[in-house]
Parts: structure tokens; sequence; C-alpha cells
């Protein structure tokens, strides 16, 4: 790293929580946020005033249910249609709606309604996480490695790094969430020799899974598999869809139709449901839930282990393909990692334990800083840091997903086979099927599936300009590149011509175009200079109080007739009175109005304030 180039660093951007870290002075520091806390909700709120970012946002999130929005990961990069994000609607206080496709949320703010798309809320959060990072280095912060989960396909990838360019993030590199986990725990451990490393990361919203081979500085990922939509959230509804039946039957109620009661109630499920990691029955209370009804009860462990036991059956599928494609025996794993909140569920490593004929799980990383720690070692390798401990470690990853082009038949033709290690780079030759043909559609898929229509469409382009020529005779060229971001570019050549074109895939997966991302950057500065404002506005308001309160208690102090007059005690109090009142009858009162109440109250106060510091003075030199 240069000399004062302020430093890269590492972002943990997660469903529920964000984590971020820097490399400094040989090791990972991770972060607290201003609330002193280490991990900051990734939730974002809109009220009348103000947007709040982190746990300012989760604070209020009981009283401003449908503008809070939180679980923007679990949208970023799919589609409205998506079968996982018309679920996740259902059980969300804040509102959808499909805009070309694409998800969008709405929310009000300063009485306006707004719609932002995943990537913006992302970038929010973001931004939040580099401002941490700032306060804290003293210094303003652009390089940043993000992290997403292994599976994430191309398209979600492409809008996390849009979501990072919004937030004003030079993203120099993506990299895989259980990836940086094992980079955590191979350099907390300092391994020597050869060993395979199972990495078990199930957090809020995403599962993944990846084997890696690690030692002597070389972190190479063998493969990788998971669910980009199972996570804590999945048994927090399950749970909440028993609560609300059990209230049904009880109270002869459904409590679902109401928003605000349905927040209360997952908030509790989600705390019973970390209670039964510990215990074997939690109980749940919470009153006024809904028509004023309070709702009292309790949950077993095993009653919620039934309740989600096919959800937990489903994690040791990927764990079963990862180990398959990594073409090595199970009892060849030396270590399995677990990260990530969910994995604290005792039948989640029960689940994972007996699959692995009884093998010990390795709890020693911190599941909530594992993955920001190893993407701060990331962030240093990248700028250059030649610190011993990480001058020479390598990081190989894969790509999770197969790619490739639909050829005649609906069938899927593969150029690059999934788990194959990044970057790469492979090619295949195209042709004609009719006569005369001069331009060629080429659609780009991604999955395991023979057939296209079973795999994920990622996008299709067109290629024009091919000589006439009888059919089968042009020969196209395209080749897939993907970059150690795992975000794939393509290119095609005509081998007659010569004549190449790089192409974009067209916005199939509702990608942002560059002027809306130009157009977000700017709502984004405006965002920033608004909350500048309000914490200006604040700011003043608080001066204006505590001025009030401090003349109000110096006068109240104050000895009548020695230093100040009963009139000019009344006067005091009656100016002190006037302002409170005035302040809570104009609660969003702006900035200018405070200041100038603050300079009247001033100005009344201060001859009387004046003369009651020269009696004092006097009473001092008195005594
Ligand atoms: P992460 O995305 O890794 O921060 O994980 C967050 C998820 O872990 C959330 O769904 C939490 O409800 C869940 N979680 C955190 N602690 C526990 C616990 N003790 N038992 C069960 N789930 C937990």
């Amino acid at each position: 790293m240069a000399p004062g180039k302020a430093p890269a660093i590492g972002i943990d951007l997660g469903t529920t929580y964000s984590c971020v870290g820097v490399f400094q002075n040989g090791k990972v520091e991770i972060i607290a946020n201003d609330q002193g806390n280490r991990t900051t909700p990734s939730c974002v709120a809109f009220t009348d005033t103000e947007r709040l970012i982190g746990d300012a946002a989760m604070n209020q999130l009981a009283t401003n249910h449908k503008n809070t929005i939180f679980g923007a990961k679990r949208l970023i990069g799919r589609r409205f249609t998506d079968e996982n994000v018309q679920s996740d609607m259902k059980h969300w206080p804040f509102t959808v709606i499909n805009k070309g496709g694409k998800p969008m949320l709405q929310a009000e703010y300063m009485g306006e309604k707004k719609t932002l798309t995943p990537e913006e809320i992302s970038s929010m959060v973001l931004t939040k996480m580099k401002e941490t990072a700032e306060a804290y280095l003293g210094q303003k912060i652009t390089d940043a490695v993000v992290t997403v989960p292994a599976y994430f396909n191309d398209a979600q990838r492409q809008a996390t790094k849009d979501a990072g360019v919004i937030a004003g993030l030079n993203v120099i590199r993506i990299i895989n969430e259980p990836t940086a986990a094992a980079l955590a725990y191979g350099l907390d451990k300092k391994l020597k020799g050869e060993q395979h490393v199972l990495i078990f990361d199930l957090g809020g919203g995403t599962f993944d899974v990846s084997i890696l081979v690690i030692g002597d500085d070389i972190f190479e990922v063998k493969s990788t598999a998971g669910d980009t939509h199972l996570g804590g959230e999945d048994f927090d509804d399950r749970l909440v869809h028993h609560l609300a039946e059990e209230f049904k039957r009880k109270h002869k109620k459904d409590m679902r139709s109401n928003s605000r009661s349905l927040r209360r109630l997952r908030t509790a499920a989600e705390r019973a449901k970390r209670t039964l990691s510990g215990s074997t029955t939690a109980n749940i209370q919470v009153d006024s839930l809904y028509e004023g009804i309070d709702f009292s009860t309790s949950v077993s462990r095993a009653r919620f282990e039934e309740l989600c036991s096919d959800i937990f059956k489903k994690c040791l599928q990927p764990v079963e393909r990862a180990i398959s494609d990594a073409n090595i025996d199970k009892n060849k794993i030396d270590t399995v990692v677990i990260v990530g909140g969910s994995t604290r569920i005792p039948k989640i490593q029960k689940l994972l334990q007996e699959f692995l004929n009884g093998k010990d799980l390795n709890k020693s990383i911190n599941p909530d800083e594992a993955v920001a720690y190893g993407a701060a070692v990331q962030a240093a390798i990248l700028s250059g840091d030649q610190s011993e401990e990480i001058r020479d470690v390598l990081l190989v990853d894969v790509t999770p997903l197969s790619l490739g082009i639909e050829v005649t038949g609906g069938v899927m033709s593969k150029l690059i086979e999934r788990n194959t290690n990044i970057p790469t780079k492979a090619a295949d030759a195209f042709t004609t099927t009719a006569d005369n043909q001069s331009v060629i559609d080429i659609i780009v898929f991604e999955g395991e599936r023979v057939m296209t229509k079973e795999n994920n469409r990622l996008g299709q382009f067109e290629f024009s300009g091919i000589p006439l020529a009888p059919r089968g005779v042009p020969e196209i060229e395209v080749t897939f590149d993907i970059d150690a971001n795992g975000i794939m570019h393509v290119t095609a050549k005509d081998e007659s011509t010569g004549r190449s074109n790089k192409i974009t895939i067209t916005n199939d997966r509702g990608r942002i175009s560059k002027d809306e991302i130009e157009r977000m950057i700017n709502d984004a500065e405006r965002f920033k200079a608004e909350d500048d404002a309000q914490r200006e506005r604040i700011a003043v308001r608080d001066q204006l109080e505590s001025f009030a309160y401090n003349v109000k208690s110096a006068i109240n102090d104050a000895s009548v007739e020695r230093q100040v007059s009963s009139s000019d005690k009344e006067f005091v109090i009656k100016a002190f009175d006037d302002v409170i009142t005035w302040m809570d009858n104009n609660s969003l009162a702006k900035k200018e109005e405070l200041s100038l109440k603050l300079k009247e109250l001033q100005k009344t106060c201060s001859p009387i304030m004046a003369k009651l510091h020269a009696g004092s003075n006097s009473g001092h030199s008195g005594q």
C-alpha cells in the first residue's frame, strides 16, 4: 500500500446483519459502529423527517414497520416473478412492487412515496459500513472487498457490485462468503500441510457449503454448493405460521391480516428460536398482539425441530453435492467449520455431524465476524500489503454454476462447468440454421440441467452482419470470460471476417442500466445531504433545548434578591416555558427557525444571566 493511501476495507453485506473489517499492522480489526456494535443490521428506515440505517432503523421497526426495509439481499438480482420473491413478500410488512419485471421497494419518506431498487437499499447499508470504517480510520475510504454467498449467480453478483458503485465504493473484488470464512479460519490456525476443510455457512437468508484445500498459504476452493434462499428467516416463518394458527385456534381470529401484529409475532418467534438453541423450551409472551388480545404460549425444541424438519434436512443436500463435486470421500474431510448464526441450532449441528460420520464441528471462529475478517484480509492482499502474515496468501475460487448457450432443440451447450477455477475463459463455435442468415441470437443460461427451460436464463444477445452463406457455413466464436469476481463478460467473433463484438447481456434479469446507476448515485448524494441537514437540525434543536434547561436550572438555583429579583426569575421561567411549548408544537421546525429561537432566548436571558453571574462572583468574593 502506498504511504498515506487509505486502506481497502472488507465488508460482509449480510441478509440480516453486516460487518466491516480492516487489515492493519499485521492483523484484522473488526470495526464497531457508532452504537458500539460490531455488526450492523442490514436495515433502512424512512420517516417523516429522516432516513435511518442500521441499529437506528431496527430500533424503530415496531412503530414504523411499513417503512422499514430489511432483507434486500433476498431480492437482489432477482425478477419480481421469482417464486422466492413472491413467497418473501407475503411475510414482509413493507411493500414490494413490480417495475419492469424487477422487484422494487416502497416507503414513505418525508411525506412522499419513494420507490427504491434492492441495489439502492443495499447501497445504503454499504454506505453505513463505509462511514463506520471512515470514522474509525479517520480517512475517506473508497476501495472495498464485498462478500456474496458462493451460490450467488451472475446477476446477483452484478447487482451487488452496482450497489457498491451507488454507495461510492470502488469494489475491488467480490468474494464468496465461505471462502472468506475459510481465509479467517486458515490464517487463525496457521495450518501446515494440506487439509480438506468444509465450510458450512448457514445465515439468516442464504446457505453455502464450500470445500477447500488449505495449506501453506494456498486457499483453493474445490467445490461449492448451496441455496441462495435458505436460512434462519425460513425457520422463523415456520414458527410464525405455527403460532398464528395457535392464536386462531385459541381466539378464533386470524391475526395475520395485520402487518404490525405479524411483525411483532415474528420478532417474538425469532427470539424464541434463539432461546431454543440453548434451552429445550421457550416462552412467548406478546402483550396486546391483535385486537387487544395478549398472546402467551410456549414452544418446545422438539416441536420447533418438527416444524422445520424438512428444511433442516434440505441443508444436507448441498453438503452431499459439494463433497461429490470435490471428488473426495467424506471421510477425507479433515475439518468442518461452521459459520452463520443459524449453525447454532443443535439439530442442524447434529444432522451435519451424523452425516459426516461423527466428525467434530469446529466452532473456533466467530460466526458473526469471520466473513468480514476474510474480506479484510483479501482487501489487504489486493492492495499489495506486504505484511508477513498475508504476503504469500493465494486464494483460488470457483464458479458456482455451469454456464452455456441454448442450441437446437432447447438443449444447453455448456461452455463452463460449475466449480471451474476462476478467472477462467472458454469458447465455442456457433453457426447459422438457415441459408443467408445474417443475424444469430445467442441465449445464455446458467444451471445444471440438460434442457435450457429448466435452467436460469441470464439473457440474450444478437450477433449481426454475418456475410451471406449457406446454413452451417459461418463460424461465430462465442467466448465466456469469467473474472475473479465471478462476473461474466461475453464476446463474439465472426471467424470469416475477424469482426468481433464485446457483448453485454441484455437487461433480461432486470440489471440496472448505467444511466439508472448514475441517477441512483445522485439520489444517494441527495439522501446524504438530507441526512446531514437532519443531523445539523437535531444538533441545533439539542443546543436550544439544553440552553433552555441550563438557564432554567441556573435561575432555579439562584438565590432570589441576592442574585436576581423575583420578577427576573418569573421572566426567565416564562421564557423557558414558551420555548419548550414552542418546541413541542413545532417538532419539525427547520434548523433556521431553531437557530433564531436560540438567538432570541440567548438575547432575552443574557442580561439576567449576566446579573446572576455578577451576583455569584460578588458572592464568592464576599466569602
Ligand atoms: P447471519 O446471517 O450469519 O448473521 O445469521 C443470522 C441468522 O442467525 C438469523 O436468522 C438469526 O435468527 C440466526 N441466529 C442467530 N443466533 C441464533 C441462535 N442462537 N440460534 C438459532 N439461530 C440464531
